[in-house]
């Protein structure tokens, strides 16, 4: 246990620092720091060779000394004049005229008009960039710069190295180094180790609070990256071994049914269905065969592009169960989603002795308590639903398999343990998720740690390619005119609205458009809408239309960009194409194509920053889902992995993926003999503590420890 008693300095509020006023506590509350170990975890983002205290004349010197000098240097120097350049449009320059006892010299600063308002002459300013020559003048391009504050001595740091952390406008990082600097020496030796030495030896890494010191007082770039180092795996490790805890427990605590599965069960299930599954899907289905014909519960991923065959094979899953008299569930992000799978379902299972259902928030009152009473009883055999599946008073009377689509759309750690009567604690159905959306390698080890995974390859034989086209906006007529050739052949189409914020709202902006077309390209034509503020029935009865040729275009919000399935649509336009993300313009292209029709994409969009143009030429560029993955990745960086956000698991403070893969694996491979010796960390009560405290809620550990 922590003894507060011992910890008094790291346990130091920072309001009870001197030097201390509101305004930086203020600045370093907004930063997440509340106490002085907050302020030590709050690692320097890169250092900077320090030239410090320089004048302009040795700055002159330092130049004259190398040919071309990357030097950084920090200058003290006064304001003499400050000139606004130029300005023409977003780009300006301002000159400002500095001095020092030695000499004169000129700053610039480029498309930075604010700083033109904070400088005047006569203020004390302490210049940090690099330096050159221009005219015969010593020059700065766009430096930092912070006001000399003459009550704060400038910072001493020893050696060449200057951390630069992390600021913000109300605190420099010079203010938060000296602030360290003040605290670093009596605080370290309060920082215990959750690793033995003996570990650190193996591992080859510094104690904790050497690490620390490592980072924020480098003597070497090469000491730095060591102290970085030791920190960030001790981030990777105690997420890996949350996971890996988790997952020794349900394999070694919980038990699922376990179900029977032979040839002769195969081959009646496939005999439901209309077409022979490729290899890949039997692949799948014989790893998820493989997994509920033990006790160890299931729990795993189930990966393959849009259009590749996902429903098929969860049927499949199901009907093990049901084969086995259990019962089994698959839960839908979308109403729409759950309407269309329970449709697909039962066409498949008509004349069978299935019994199935569909649970969605649309059924109420008696007709919702008849439905739960025939669950609870065993009556349904095989339900279809949405998040209402999960409230608390659906239960069964014998689940044994739960699927949920399309994971992505749900968030990482939705604990969708649906229940069952049997009052033992320790039994939980087999679980597979599904997702169309492939989950770079860095998140497959990190947060979906413990699941299996199963992939589907390849798309189902006979499907024509999809032509995609990026079109102006001007253009757009051609792109109606086209799809009303097509209506005339007899095919269907999508037009995809985005939920524009700047006409109020999704809904308008749906039905406006839908009412423009019916009344302009494709007044031949039958228009129907759907969007996700509409009743269910209304909805269904346009997509029964829709599924029925009915209706031939169907406008709609993003509610269709997962799942729905009407093979004789063959052209998807998407408007404003660029304000969708990558994933779910992948989706919803993913719409069209499904048959032997040949699909068309036509993307009509003006994009207006850049990453919105790379995303176009990306989708443009292939039809890959794994590559536009990939691509999605580069293109947002991984701070906004599929995912990570809706997983409440706080992301990494130093560790940075895929950087730091090695460091991931090595982490893992620590985790997993770990857990195998101590499965639930009563033998290190400091790393369990430390563990619970970052991801105890959202890994929902506190059942397992
Ligand atoms: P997704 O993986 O995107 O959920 P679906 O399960 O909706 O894909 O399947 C897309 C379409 O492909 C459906 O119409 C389905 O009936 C069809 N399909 C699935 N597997 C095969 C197969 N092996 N051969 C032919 N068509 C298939
Ligand atoms: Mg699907």
């Amino acid at each position: 246990m922590q003894n507060t008693g011992e910890k008094k300095h790291l346990l130091t509020t920072i309001s009870d620092l001197p030097k201390m006023t509101q305004a930086r506590i203020d600045a370093l509350h907004e930063l997440g720091i509340y106490r002085v170990s907050n302020l030590l975890k709050h690692l320097p983002t890169r250092y900077e060779t320090h030239h410090g205290g320089m004048t302009i004349e040795s700055a002159e010197q330092l130049l004259g000394d190398r040919e071309s000098s990357p030097e950084l240097v920090t200058i003290e120097v006064t304001i003499c004049k400050v000139s606004p350049g130029w300005r023409r449009g977003r780009k300006s320059k301002l000159e400002v005229a500095v001095e020092d006892e030695t000499s004169r010299m000129h700053a610039n600063w480029f498309n930075q008009p604010w700083v033109a308002r904070a400088l005047h002459p006569d203020m004390r300013i302490r210049l940090h960039g690099a330096i050159s020559m221009h005219k015969g003048f010593l020059q700065m391009n766009n430096p930092r710069w912070e006001e000399i504050d003459e009550d704060e001595p400038t910072v001493a740091i020893e050696g060449d190295l200057r951390p630069v952390y992390r600021a913000s406008e109300l605190i420099s990082s010079s203010v938060i180094a000296s602030l360290i600097a003040d605290v670093i020496e009596d605080a370290l030796p309060e920082i215990d180790d959750h690793l033995s030495d003996e570990m650190l030896h193996d591992l080859s890494m510094p104690k904790l609070a050497d690490a620390y010191a490592m980072c924020h007082k480098p003597e070497t770039e090469d000491q730095a990256r060591e102290g970085r180092r030791r920190i960030a795996y001790d981030e990777l490790l105690i997420l890996q071994l949350g996971v890996m805890m988790k997952r020794h427990h349900r394999r070694e605590t919980m038990h699922a049914p376990q179900l029977e599965w032979n040839e002769d069960i195969k081959n009646r299930i496939e005999a439901r269905i209309p077409f022979a599954l490729t290899e890949s899907q039997q692949n799948v289905i014989e790893e998820i065969a493989n997994d509920v014909t033990s006790n160890t519960p299931m729990n795993r991923l189930l990966q393959g592009d849009v259009g590749s065959g996902k429903t098929v094979v969860a049927l499949h899953a199901m009907l093990m169960a049901v084969t086995c008299n259990a019962q089994a569930a698959m839960m839908a992000p979308t109403e729409l989603l759950a309407e269309q799978h329970f449709k697909t379902i039962s066409n498949q299972l008509k004349g069978s002795q299935v019994k199935t259902a569909l649970l969605t928030s649309s059924l109420t009152g008696k007709e919702r308590k008849a439905l739960i009473k025939k669950i609870s009883t065993g009556e349904i055999d095989l339900v279809v639903g949405t998040h209402a599946l999960l409230t608390d008073d659906v239960i069964f009377s014998n689940i044994a398999i739960a699927i949920t689509d399309e994971q992505h759309r749900f968030g990482v750690q939705q604990r969708a343990l649906l229940r069952n009567k049997s009052d033992d604690a320790y039994a939980i159905p087999h679980t597979l998720v599904m997702t169309a959306t492939p989950i770079p390698r860095t998140l497959s080890l990190t947060i979906f740690g413990d699941l299996d995974v199963s992939t589907i390859k390849g798309l189902p034989p006979g499907r024509s390619p999809i032509t995609t086209r990026l079109v102006q906006p001007s253009e757009a007529n051609k792109v109606y005119y086209y799809l009303m050739e097509l209506i005339a052949k007899g095919q269907q189409g999508y037009v995809v609205v985005p939920l524009v914020e700047e006409t109020q709202s999704e809904l308008k902006s749906a039905v406006a458009h839908a009412e423009s077309l019916q009344n302009g390209f494709l007044k031949n034509a039958k228009v129907g809408i759907v969007h996700g503020r509409m009743k269910s029935e209304e909805r269904e009865l346009t997509m029964e239309q829709f599924r029925n040729g009915t209706v031939d275009v169907l406008v709609a919000t993003t509610v269709i960009e997962v799942g729905v399935d009407v093979a004789n649509a063959s052209m998807m336009v998407i408007e404003h194409a660029d304000r969708f993300g990558l994933a779910q313009l992948h989706q919803l292209r993913g719409r069209v194509g499904r048959g032997t029709l040949p699909g068309v994409c036509a993307l009509i969009a003006s994009p207006t920053t850049e990453d919105a143009q790379l995303r176009l030429e990306a989708i443009v560029e292939t039809t890959d889902g794994f590559r536009i993955a990939e691509r999605d990745l580069e293109i947002r960086g991984p701070g906004e992995l599929f995912g990570a956000k809706q997983s409440g698991i706080a992301p990494f403070k130093v560790a940075r993926l895929p950087r730091d893969l090695e460091l991931l694996r090595l982490a893992r491979r620590s985790a997993v003999e770990w857990i195998k010796r101590d499965p639930t960390l009563e033998r290190s009560p400091l790393l369990k503590s430390r563990l619970m405290h970052a991801h105890g809620e959202a890994l929902g550990l506190g059942d397992v420890a």
